[in-house]
């Protein structure tokens, strides 16, 4: 393999060439230029290698949004080490599990995340130094040798080991190489024409998450702005406001987030004019959704990102010129990822059939940490297998139809949660939804449809939603019952927690008890 530069070292190149240039802009008021932010990575890049963290040494961070946890990140990369990013969500176990199971030896946090790093260090022996952001971080810079030495790195080296959310099992770190994210980044530009220069970039997710890890790689090769808005307590209002007073030029959110966003009444006024592309991505959005989000920012293109963590993350697009005639596809595969549609056997299905779509390329990560078996049953056939059940339309476009393991089979039907959710979603009274199979003595399980109603004191009637139904859902996909909720149980990234759903006592919540 050849040897190249880390990722970080796109950063200190930006440095030299355009010092005043803003970098990074946080929710905190900070505002720091690409040569303020350089001389603080490389400072901390140095410490590091005091403390003795060597070239593939992990090092755990773990802390709210904010422009020293993203500087965190390309310090560690400089360093020529491995960053891990930590759900701060987490509870003090599971921060130990990912400190321990990665090996890391330094743990980066934050004021609000360092009690969490507390109780979780005595469960993670290895960790022999931590550094706090807003606590001892400041003293440590100023002391520190701020000397920039560019690393060789071999390209297929670890950036980053990202941590699934371990809905199936212990969670997987995935390792992503300085390679993939590389060309994850070279990939999104080329397909979306990238931020046309250095703009500025804002992704709604927090930085733990691979959209926020991978989303800002664009806007930082293009030497652009990156805004971090706070990862807690989404404020629709005052993220329109950043938007406006930002001049955001492309941004992502998760579909919750957009939804939230139109919603406002106010978001029509604001002058998003520098807006150009307006993405989303992450979880399923409803035809509904799309249709709202097209009429409420008319000026910006709208741009579909379909992928997942294991593919560095994007790897498939639908760009804003497709985004009403192909509405609800994910579009096509990105340069830089092969994509089949197959059966259990790996037997590619035939156009319009529903299967698996798997993945082969240099988007696609190197293995989970320290998981060779499920590596290989990732893996298998030599394709990583995504879990996500799509469908191709004679076109090329993709459609997702559902993920494997949210799939109900009623009496040996397949029934895909996402085709039966986006009708619900366009019944007028429906703000949101989740479909999820409960156990059934005939059929093995039948859809129960999880509602949350625009107007509370106004819910759907269980025959509206029959009737909605009846018109678009052949008999077997239609919900059997209904429960009404005041809101859903979402992850970070929007993603319907339907095991907590499942797990969930519904039948005080039941509209109506059988329905068809
Ligand atoms: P897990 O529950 O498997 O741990 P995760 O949240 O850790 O999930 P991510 O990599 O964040 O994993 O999510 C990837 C998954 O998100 C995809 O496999 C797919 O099911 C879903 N997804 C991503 N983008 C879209 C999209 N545009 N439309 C529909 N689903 C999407």
């Amino acid at each position: 393999t050849g040897r190249g530069m880390t990722l970080s070292d796109i950063q200190a190149r930006w440095a030299r060439v355009t010092p005043d240039a803003e970098f990074l802009v946080d929710g905190g008021g900070e505002r720091r230029t690409y040569a303020r932010s350089g001389d603080r990575i490389t400072r901390l890049a140095n410490v590091l290698a005091a403390e003795g963290v060597e070239p593939g040494d992990r090092v755990a961070v773990l802390g709210l949004n904010a422009a020293d946890l993203l500087e965190s990140y390309l310090a560690v990369l400089r360093a020529g080490a491995i960053c891990v990013p930590v759900n701060f969500r987490l509870v003090a176990k599971e921060v130990a599990y990912a400190l321990d199971d990665s090996g890391a030896v330094v743990a980066i946090a934050d004021t609000a995340t360092s009690d969490l790093l507390r109780d979780a260090l005595p469960d993670a022996p290895g960790v022999r130094r931590t550094i706090t952001i807003g606590g001892d971080l400041e003293q440590v810079l100023a002391a520190a040798d701020p000397t920039y030495r560019e690393l060789a790195v071999p390209d297929d080296a670890t950036a980053f080991i990202m941590y699934t959310s371990g809905t199936t099992g212990a969670p997987k770190g995935a390792m992503l190489t300085h390679r993939n994210l590389y060309l994850h980044a070279f990939s999104s530009t080329m397909h979306l024409g990238g931020p046309g220069g250095p703009g500025v970039w804002l992704s709604g997710t927090p930085l733990f998450h691979i959209a926020g890890v991978a989303g800002f790689l664009p806007s930082l090769f293009a030497g652009g702005t990156t805004v971090i808005p706070p990862s807690t307590g989404f404020d629709p209002d005052a993220m329109l406001a950043t938007l406006e007073r930002e001049r955001v030029s492309a941004c992502f959110f998760v579909p919750a987030q957009w939804a939230a966003l139109c919603a406002r009444v106010g978001a029509r006024e604001r002058d998003l004019s520098a807006l150009r592309k307006a993405s989303w991505g992450a979880a399923p959005a409803s035809d509904a959704l799309l249709r709202t989000m097209i009429e409420t920012f008319p000026d910006a293109e709208i741009v579909t990102s379909f992928g997942q963590t294991e593919c560095s993350p994007v790897t498939t697009t639908l760009r804003g010129e497709d985004a009403v005639r192909k509405i609800g596809s994910v579009g096509t595969p990105m340069i830089n990822v092969e994509v089949r549609v197959v059966d259990d056997d790996m037997r590619d299905v035939a156009s319009g059939e529903v299967g698996e779509i798997v993945y082969r390329g240099p988007l696609v990560m190197s293995g989970y940490w320290n998981k060779p078996e499920q590596t290989a049953e990732a893996f298998r056939g030599g394709w990583f297998h995504s879990g996500d059940l799509v469908r191709q339309d004679p076109d090329g476009y993709y459609y997702v139809v559902d993920r494997k393991k949210d799939m109900i089979i009623s009496g040996g039907e397949n029934i895909y949660c996402a085709e039966v959710e986006n009708v619900l979603a366009g019944h007028p009274q429906v703000a949101d939804v989740a479909l999820i199979g409960v156990a059934d003595p005939t059929w093995g399980e039948t859809p129960l449809a999880v509602i949350v109603p625009k107007d509370p004191d106004d819910p759907p009637t269980a025959a509206s939603i029959d009737d909605h139904c009846r018109e678009h859902l052949a008999r077997y996909k239609r919900p059997r019952r209904i429960a009404l909720v005041d809101v859903l149980p979402r992850n970070a990234t929007g993603k319907v927690q339907k095991t907590v759903l499942r797990d969930r006592d519904l039948e005080g919540s039941l509209a109506s008890e059988v329905v068809a």
